[in-house]
């Protein structure tokens, strides 16, 4: 079983920045798993303390089981994909994707049958003679994950293998990588600052925030259940309203209204943060029986079927998104309602999910 485990893990740079500081997180064996998070938040420095280019100042990294904390790259078993695919300019893309294994003196005739069989897998075929200069974006990509697999390492780690392409190809390479991550079936951490790339690909998501573990769980999960506001505030296209309110007897009473919410043990009058995402509540025009907000239309953004719809709810701004045709104008009076279990509360001071 060729998963990581990560414990207590800390790497401090000589400048004293504690880039991952104190972390715990387990990857499964044959996950697609991200590292997600903002500018500066950590996240390269530990795809980077895995595969050993950085080493940690404190805590253990074990991949399949052993214990590689203090083994140099090349004897970890992982194969690392960069940022700017590091090619080798001189060598053809066969040569380029043998390369570990020449390392290795592997012989050229296996090396041959393997730049093949992976030139394929990789749809990389009729390339195999040309240099990186000749290629495209997209295909260099492909070159520097074929040179990864060839490799033959037990995890696979990406550092934002997506980054360096337009965003057509992005989503072609998308969905190209995940059906050959599930085709090879190989453990595999990618590190992202898109949430929707994380969102879209990964099995698991890491969010991280100054070397710290905010939330680990499904793409469904982080989506939908933000454990903090930051992680609220990262993931989603459209942001998560996040509103002052109070704790009531069966909801929560915010700018314009009410909304049903499971509150658990949070007592009835506490002063907390309510989140709901604009594509969790409905809109309507006529009137609605129990907890709603009401308010009036400021304004409408297109957002190709759907449209972003901001409310002014007794001065507060609220967005909902609607079906594009449904798209009301400035001014119409409106009423906002959501389900109990898309309502969800953070603590006013720490922003840590309640309930
Ligand atoms: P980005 O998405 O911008 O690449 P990141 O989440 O990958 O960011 P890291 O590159 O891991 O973040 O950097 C984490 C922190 O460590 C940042 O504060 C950064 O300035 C600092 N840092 C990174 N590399 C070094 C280094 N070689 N020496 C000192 N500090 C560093």
């Amino acid at each position: 079983m060729a998963g990581i485990d990560i414990e207590g893990l800390a790497t401090v740079y000589p400048n004293g920045v504690r880039a991952v500081d104190g972390l715990d997180l387990t990857v499964a064996d044959g996950e697609f798993f991200a590292l997600l998070g903002p500018s500066g938040c950590g996240k390269t420095t530990l795809l980077r303390t895995i595969a050993g280019l950085e080493s940690a100042t404190e805590g253990t990294v074990r991949i399949d089981s052993i214990d590689v904390t203090r083994l140099e790259p090349g004897k970890r078993g992982v194969a690392m994909v960069f940022q700017d695919y590091a090619l080798f300019p001189h060598m053809n893309v066969s040569e380029n994707i043998t390369y570990p294994l020449k390392v290795r003196r592997v012989a050229a005739a296996t090396r041959a049958s393997v730049a093949e069989k992976t030139g394929d897998e990789l749809s990389l075929q009729g390339l195999l003679e040309r240099r990186p200069g000749q290629l495209s974006g997209g295909q260099q990509q492909r070159v520097a994950l074929a040179r990864a697999i060839a490799s033959e390492g037990k995890v696979l780690l990406l550092d934002e293998p997506l980054s360096n392409l337009d965003a057509r190809l992005r989503l072609e390479a998308r969905t190209f990588l995940k059906k050959l991550q599930k085709d090879l079936g190989i453990t595999t951490v990618f590190v992202t600052h898109d949430q929707a790339e994380a969102l879209a690909l990964a099995d698991r998501i890491a969010v991280m925030q100054s070397g710290k573990l905010r939330q680990l769980g499904s793409p469904r999960e982080v989506f939908a259940r933000p454990a903090n506001t930051f992680v609220a505030n990262f993931i989603g296209s459209t942001p998560m309203n996040l509103l002052p309110g109070t704790v009531g007897s069966d909801g929560v009473t915010i700018a314009g209204g009410s909304l049903p919410a499971a509150t658990g043990s949070v007592p009835a009058g506490a002063e907390v943060t309510v989140g709901v995402r604009p594509e969790y509540l409905t809109l309507s025009t006529g009137d609605v029986s129990g907890p709603a907000v009401r308010g009036s239309v400021v304004v409408a953004e297109n957002l190709g079927t759907q449209s972003l719809v901001t409310v002014d709810c007794d001065g507060t701004l609220i967005g909902v998104t609607v079906p594009e045709e449904d798209e009301p104008s400035p001014g119409t009076p409106v009423v906002l309602t959501a389900s109990e279990q898309r309502v969800l509360v953070y603590d006013k001071e720490s922003g840590e999910l309640l309930a």
